[in-house]
């Protein structure tokens, strides 16, 4: 027995080391991405309930690995957090997105709004809300064309002076929707406080509500809480027809999910809003 716990030991030092390297292997082949912009953004179609008409799109953060092909955000992004990474990353993100979105306004889509995901760590860093304006000054947008995608983990530590950078981004005309509801601590009454305008309804809600009671229930409790308070509902994660008549049928505002479309490349973002292809 004693052999086996010391066998067990090793075995977890060096899962153990084994992982730190990986972690800071990982790091520098995203610092080399990160400085040869061989990252990528997705586009992923929101689309209006009543009408069917794509009115906005969710930028999404693509790393395609020289030998590891194709790495989740949901394994990059965290690291990138803890190493400070995400900082050049997120001001990366914002510009490439909004020169996307110059050119589909120049496409003549002028009604089609970005959303793009920001860290916390980025949100309250200083002259962040500068970076917006300059960002869509530099690109000619206007702040309405620009969504900014916020958890409620942003008002963790300073509560106060998050809600007061909201403003001062909401006095560029720029809207706020609040990510991933219901899977965090929000209390309903808290949102009031919120200078936002959208809500998303997180997609592990929207995965069950076709066969789960209490899902269902939840997520009309939430899309009509949320309209009292005057916001914006989306859905994420839209997977099915049913899923979608359920979400229809309970008022909410907005679909994303792959119902409708995944995120795609910008090229392919052409073609599927049947735009004139780009030189
Ligand atoms: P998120 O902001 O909640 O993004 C939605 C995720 O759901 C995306 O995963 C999207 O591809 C996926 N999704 C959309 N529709 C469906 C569907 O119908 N079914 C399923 N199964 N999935 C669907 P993705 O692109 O892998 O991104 C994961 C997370 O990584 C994002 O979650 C966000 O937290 C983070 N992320 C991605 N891009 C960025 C970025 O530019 N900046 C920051 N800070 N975080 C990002
Ligand atoms: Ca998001
Ligand atoms: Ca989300
Ligand atoms: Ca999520």
């Amino acid at each position: 027995a004693k052999q086996q716990g010391r066998n067990n030991f090793q075995w977890y030092t060096s899962d153990l080391n084994q992982r730190v390297c990986e972690y800071a292997s990982l790091r520098n082949d995203l610092q080399k991405a990160i400085e040869t912009q061989t990252l990528q953004l997705h586009y992923q179609p929101q689309v209006d309930a009543r009408t069917g008409r794509v009115v906005g799109l969710e930028a999404l953060l693509r790393w395609e690995h020289p030998e590891k092909g194709f790495i989740s955000p949901t394994v990059f992004v965290p690291v990138a957090e803890d190493s400070g990474q995400i900082i050049p990353l997120s001001l990366w993100v914002l510009d490439a997105a909004c020169a996307q979105l110059r050119q589909l306004s120049d496409q003549g889509t002028t009604s089609i709004s970005m959303a793009v995901n920001i860290s916390p760590m980025h949100f309250h860093r200083g002259h962040f809300v500068q970076y917006v304006q300059a960002t869509l000054e530099k690109h000619g947008l206007r702040g309405e064309q620009l969504e900014l995608e916020i958890t409620e983990s942003l008002l963790l530590n300073n509560a106060e002076q998050a809600i007061e950078t909201l403003h001062r981004l909401k006095a560029l005309g720029v809207r706020i929707a609040l990510d991933d509801f219901g899977t965090g601590f929000s209390s309903l009454s808290y949102l009031k406080r919120l200078p936002i305008d959208k809500i998303k309804i997180d997609r592990s809600f929207v995965q069950e509500i076709a066969t789960d009671h209490n899902d269902a229930a939840i997520t009309q409790g939430i899309i009509s809480m949320a309209h009292h308070l005057s916001l914006t509902v989306v859905a994420e994660g839209v997977e099915t027809e049913s899923q979608m008549e359920f979400l229809k049928g309970s008022y909410c505002d907005v679909f994303q999910g792959y119902y409708f479309a995944k995120p795609m490349p910008f090229v392919e973002l052409e073609a599927f809003l049947d735009l004139p292809a780009s030189i």
